[in-house]
Parts: structure tokens; C-alpha cells; sequence
């Protein structure tokens, strides 16, 4: 049973191989070149559906896609679905550095990494998932893990940034795995039975 993998985000590729490891078994993870559909949805769940059906469409294979982002409470959630491109450059460090001018002088630092998973079939069944992650903005970046947002966002609970956690503890209750721990059954039960 082939799997295929709609995003072309070599960071979440890796991230995302390592979250479904064993849930994969029997099931063949394929990556996706093939062409990228505009994302225009208004929810992160629409925009992962759209990524999930263009692949489910060229390739005739199931599809599974993810649209994540952080959303900061005292910039009425934004970035949000705009995360990737907030600086207008798709750099990582412009984007975090624009986050935090945003929120100079702002006491409410809380914020939420998000992430919908969507998976699309091939016979037009569609299903998605949301998981969150809750924490806050950091004053500054640190650390040199991850990817993203991950230097400036400490994670509810812990002392350090989300960049300086191993990629093994940032998988065990990140947004992304939750969202595909959650639905990582369903592909099971679509695909194998
Ligand atoms: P997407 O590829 O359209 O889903 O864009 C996601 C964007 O949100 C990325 O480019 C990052 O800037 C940010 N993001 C999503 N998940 C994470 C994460 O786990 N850590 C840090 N930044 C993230």
C-alpha cells in the first residue's frame, strides 16, 4: 500500500517520517514533486485538504498532507495560516524576527503551534485532524534545533525553547504529531483494514 506525502517542505518530510515510524508498517511512504496547488483556504484543516486532494489527484494514490502555523493570542492569532510567508520573504529568521517586533512591549505572550493533518482518497473520502500545542513567545531565539518558529516558542511546561528539545521529545507532544497520531488510525483502517 502506497502512501504518498504532499508537501515538498524537506524539514516536515523528516519530522513527519519520524512521527509515523511504526504506524507505517505495510504501508510504503512515498514523496510528492509534483505540482503545488495554491493555498487559498481560510482554515489550516482547508488548506491541508487542498495540498492532500492536488496530490490524491496526480498521483491516483492516497494522499496525506499537513498545514501548520503558530497563532499568537495578542496578535488576534496571527500569523496563523500566513506563518510560512509572514515576512513576505519565506525565510524562517525574517519571519521570527517580524514576530517579535510585533510583540515588543506586549506582556501576553501566549501562543499556539497548530496543525491540521487531512487525509484524501483517491475515491474522494476526506478526513482531518487538528492538534495543538500550547506555550509562549520567547523575548528572543534560542537554540539551534528545529525549524520554523521553534526558537521563540517555549512549549507549556518546559524551560527551554522548542528548538532546543531533541527532535524525539518535540515529536512526543507537538501539534504535528498530534494531529497524526490522531489520524495515523483511520489511514490504517482506510488503506490496510
Ligand atoms: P506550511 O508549510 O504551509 O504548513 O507552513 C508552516 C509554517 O509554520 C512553517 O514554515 C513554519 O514557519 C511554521 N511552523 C509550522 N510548524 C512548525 C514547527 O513545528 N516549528 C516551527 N515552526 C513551525
Amino acid at each position: 500500500m502506497k502512501l504518498v506525502l504532499a508537501t515538498h517542505n524537506a524539514h516536515k518530510v523528516d519530522e513527519l517520517r519520524r512521527i509515523l515510524g511504526a504506524s507505517l508498517d505495510g504501508i510504503e511512504l512515498v514523496g510528492y514533486d509534483g505540482p503545488e496547488p495554491v493555498e487559498d483556504g481560510e482554515t489550516f484543516e482547508a488548506n491541508a485538504l487542498i495540498k492532500a486532494r492536488a496530490a490524491a489527484a496526480h498521483t491516483g494514490l492516497a494522499a496525506i498532507a499537513d498545514d501548520s502555523g503558530i497563532a499568537v493570542y495578542a496578535l488576534d492569532g496571527a500569523p496563523g495560516i500566513h506563518s510560512a510567508r509572514y515576512a513576505g520573504t519565506r525565510d524562517d529568521g525574517d519571519n521570527l524576527r517580524l514576530l517579535l517586533a510585533n510583540l515588543l512591549g506586549s506582556d501576553d505572550r501566549r501562543a499556539q503551534f497548530l496543525c491540521a493533518a487531512a487525509l484524501v482518497l483517491p475515491d474522494g473520502f476526506e478526513h482531518t485532524e487538528l492538534g495543538i500545542w500550547q506555550g509562549t513567545v520567547l523575548d528572543e531565539p534560542v537554540g539551534g534545533g528545529g525549524f520554523g518558529y521553534d526558537p521563540i516558542f517555549k512549549p507549556a511546561g518546559y524551560s527551554v525553547s522548542a528548538a532546543e528539545l531533541s527532535a524525539d521529545e518535540k515529536n512526543a507532544v507537538s501539534h504535528r504529531s498530534l494531529a497524526f497520531d490522531a489520524i495515523m488510525p483511520i489511514v490504517r483502517e482506510r488503506l490496510i483494514g
